[in-house]
C-alpha cells in the first residue's frame, strides 16, 4: 500500500450528508457484525497478503496503464492512458471488491455467500469467488434479468451457484435487492457480498476500501511513465464503484481533475435515463440517504440506459458528498456517445471496452481536443465489451447504421 493522502472516510456511516444506514433491526446488527470485522482485518498483513495474492494470481493484477497513442493522436489533443480494468479475471473491476468480500466472509467463518446482480457481471464474480473458496452461493436476479442475461446465468450455475429468480415488482435489480436482503435476514451464516459502492453502511466504505487498488496502480503507473500526476481522470458513474477506486488516490490532488460520466440514455430531455446525480433529488434508497430517481408517489423510479451496469437508479453516497463539496464533476453520456465512443476505441486501438465504460470514454472524446498536447487523462476502462457485443449490433441495426458508416 502507498502512503498517498487518505480520502474523504465515513463519520458514523455518513459522508458530509449522505450514506447511513437506514434498514430494519435484525439487519442492522449483521451490519455491525460486518463493521467490527472489517475494522479488525482491512490493515491486518495477513489478510492483505492474501488479498494481494489473489488480486494478483488470480485477477491477474496489476492491470496495465495504457498509453494509447492511436487513439490520441485521433483526437489531437491530450494524451489518454487507459487503466485497463477489462484486462482482470472475468473481464471487469468487480473481482476487486468480490476478493476483499469473500476473505471478510471467510474470516468471520461464514459458509454461504448470497449476492444481487443486475445484468449478472457481479454474480459471476461472486460464484466464482465462492467456488473458489469452496462456499455455497446464492444470487438474486430479477426475472427480467434472468431473461435478458441468460449467458451469466448459465456462467454462474457451471460455478456451482444457485440462481434465485425474483418476480416481485418490476423483477429487475431493485426486486432483486430487497429479496437479497431477505434471504440474508433469514440465515445468519450467510454473508451478503455487495457488488458496488452503494447500501448501508459499511458497505460503501469496504467497497471504496477493495477497489482502490485501481488508483493506487495508476498513480505509481503515471508517475513512472510521465514523472507526474494527470491532469484528469475520467470513470463511468452506475453505483459508483469502479469511479471509487479510479479517484481514490487523487481526492487529496486539487490539481488533478475527477470526472464521473452518468448514463444520459436517450437523452435527458426524455425519462429514458440513468442521470441519478443529474436530474434525481436526496433520499433514501437500497438503506443509504443518496441522489436517486424517485416517481411522484416517491418510489424508486426504474431507470434507462444501453448498458446494464449503469442502469441502477441510485448512486454511491461518496459520490453524492463528491457532488455537493464539488470535488468531482459528473457529467453524462448519451447511449450513442457511447456506442461511438465504442467504435472509436476498437477501431484505433483494438480494444473493444464495455458500454459503461465507453460513456467514460466518451467525455475523453469530447475533452481531449480542446487540452494541451502535454496535458494527460487517465480513463478508467472498468470492463471489456465481449458481453456487449449483441447489444451494439442491435443498436446498429435500430439506427439503420453499418459498420462502415
Ligand atoms: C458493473 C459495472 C459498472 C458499473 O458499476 P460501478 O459500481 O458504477 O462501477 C461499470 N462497468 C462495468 C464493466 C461493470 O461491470
Amino acid at each position: 500500500m502507498d502512503n498517498a493522502a487518505l480520502p474523504t472516510q465515513a463519520h458514523n456511516g455518513f459522508f458530509g450528508n449522505f450514506g447511513g444506514s437506514f434498514v430494519p433491526e435484525p439487519i442492522q446488527k449483521l451490519l455491525d457484525e460486518l463493521e467490527v470485522a472489517f475494522n479488525t482485518y482491512k490493515d491486518d498483513p495477513e489478510f492483505l497478503n492474501e488479498y494481494h495474492s489473489l488480486l494478483k494470481d488470480y485477477s491477474g493484477r496489476e492491470t496495465p496503464l495504457y498509453f494509447a497513442q492511436s487513439f490520441t493522436e485521433h483526437l489531437g489533443g491530450a494524451k489518454i492512458y487507459l487503466k485497463r480494468e477489462d484486462l482482470n479475471h472475468l473481464g471487469a473491476h468487480k473481482l476487486n471488491n468480490v476478493l476483499g468480500q469473500i476473505l471478510l466472509a471467510k474470516r468471520m467463518g461464514k459458509t454461504r455467500v448470497i449476492a444481487e446482480t443486475g445484468a449478472g457481471q457481479h454474480g459471476v464474480s461472486t460464484a466464482a469467488a465462492a467456488a473458489r473458496f469452496g462456499m455455497k452461493c446464492d444470487i438474486y436476479m430479477g426475472a427480467e434479468d434472468v431473461e435478458r442475461q441468460k449467458l451469466n446465468v448459465f456462467r454462474m450455475e457451471l460455478m456451482g451457484a444457485t440462481v434465485h429468480s425474483v418476480t416481485a415488482g418490476t423483477a429487475t435489480l431493485k426486486n432483486a435487492v430487497d429479496a437479497a436482503f431477505e434471504a440474508w435476514m433469514n440465515d445468519l451464516d450467510a454473508f451478503y457480498i455487495l457488488g458496488s459502492a452503494v447500501g448501508p453502511h459499511p458497505y460503501p466504505t469496504i467497497v471504496h476500501e477493495f477497489q482502490k487498488v485501481i488508483s493506487v496502480e495508476s498513480r505509481r503507473q503515471i508517475i513512472e511513465k510521465e514523472g507526474r500526476l494527470p491532469d484528469a481522470v475520467i470513470a463511468c458513474v452506475g453505483g459508483g464503484s469502479n469511479a471509487i477506486g479510479a479517484f481514490s488516490q487523487y481526492v487529496n490532488d486539487s490539481d488533478v481533475k475527477l470526472i464521473g460520466v452518468e448514463a444520459t440514455g436517450k437523452g435527458l430531455d426524455t425519462d429514458q435515463h440513468a442521470a441519478t446525480m443529474e436530474k434525481g433529488t436526496v433520499g433514501v434508497v437500497d438503506g443509504m440517504k443518496t441522489y436517486a430517481i424517485f416517481d411522484d408517489d416517491g418510489h424508486v423510479a426504474p431507470v434507462y440506459s444501453i448498458s446494464a451496469g449503469l442502469d441502477y437508479p441510485g448512486v454511491g453516497p461518496e459520490h453524492a458528498f463528491y457532488k455537493e463539496s464539488g470535488r468531482v464533476e459528473y457529467v453524462g453520456a448519451t447511449d450513442d456517445e457511447a456506442i461511438n465512443a465504442l467504435l472509436m476505441l476498437s477501431r484505433t486501438e483494438g480494444i473493444l471496452p464495455a458500454i459503461e465504460s465507453s460513456h467514460a470514454l466518451a467525455e475523453a472524446i469530447k475533452r481531449a481536443p480542446q487540452m494541451d498536447k502535454n496535458d494527460i487523462i487517465i480513463v478508467n476502462v472498468s470492463g471489456r465489451g465481449d458481453k456487449d457485443v449483441t447489444s451494439v449490433a442491435k443498436y446498429l441495426e435500430e439506427h439503420n447504421r453499418t459498420l462502415q458508416s
